[in-house]
C-alpha cells in the first residue's frame, strides 16, 4: 500500500514544520490530491489513521480536497477536464496531451498549537 509512504512523508514535513516554528502539536492540516495522482481515497484515510498515532498530527483534523484533472491537447491546443491519464482530447480526439492539472500532492497549509 504505497498511500502509508505518501502519509508517512507529509507527516514529516509537517512534523518538521511544527518544530520550526516551536509548536506541540498540530491542530489542522490541508492538502491538495490530485484525482489523476495515484492516490486512493479510502486507503488514503486508512493509512492515515495508522500513521498520525503518537505524532504531532495525532488529533489534528485533516482537510483533503481532491483537485480534478485537466489536461492540455499537444495537437490542438484543447485545454479539457479529464478524469483518467490518456483521456483524449474532446476536441480532436488526439490521445497526446500534457496533464496541467491533477496530479498533485501537496501540503496546502498547516495550522499548529504553539
Ligand atoms: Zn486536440
Amino acid at each position: 500500500m504505497h498511500e502509508l509512504s505518501i502519509v508517512l512523508n507529509i507527516i514529516d514535513i509537517a512534523e518538521s514544520e511544527a518544530v520550526k516554528a516551536g509548536a506541540l502539536a498540530v491542530r489542522r492540516i490541508e492538502l491538495n490530491i490530485g484525482k489523476l495522482s495515484t492516490v486512493e481515497p479510502m486507503a488514503f484515510e486508512v493509512a492515515w489513521k495508522q500513521a498520525v498515532r503518537n505524532t504531532m498530527l495525532e488529533h489534528a483534523g485533516l482537510v483533503t480536497n481532491y483537485v480534478s484533472g485537466k489536461g492540455k491537447c499537444t495537437e490542438c491546443g484543447t485545454v479539457f477536464g479529464m478524469n483518467e491519464l490518456f483521456d483524449p482530447c474532446p476536441a480532436c480526439g488526439s490521445f497526446f496531451s500534457e496533464v496541467i492539472q491533477g496530479r498533485e500532492l501537496q501540503v496546502k497549509s498547516i495550522n499548529i498549537d504553539s
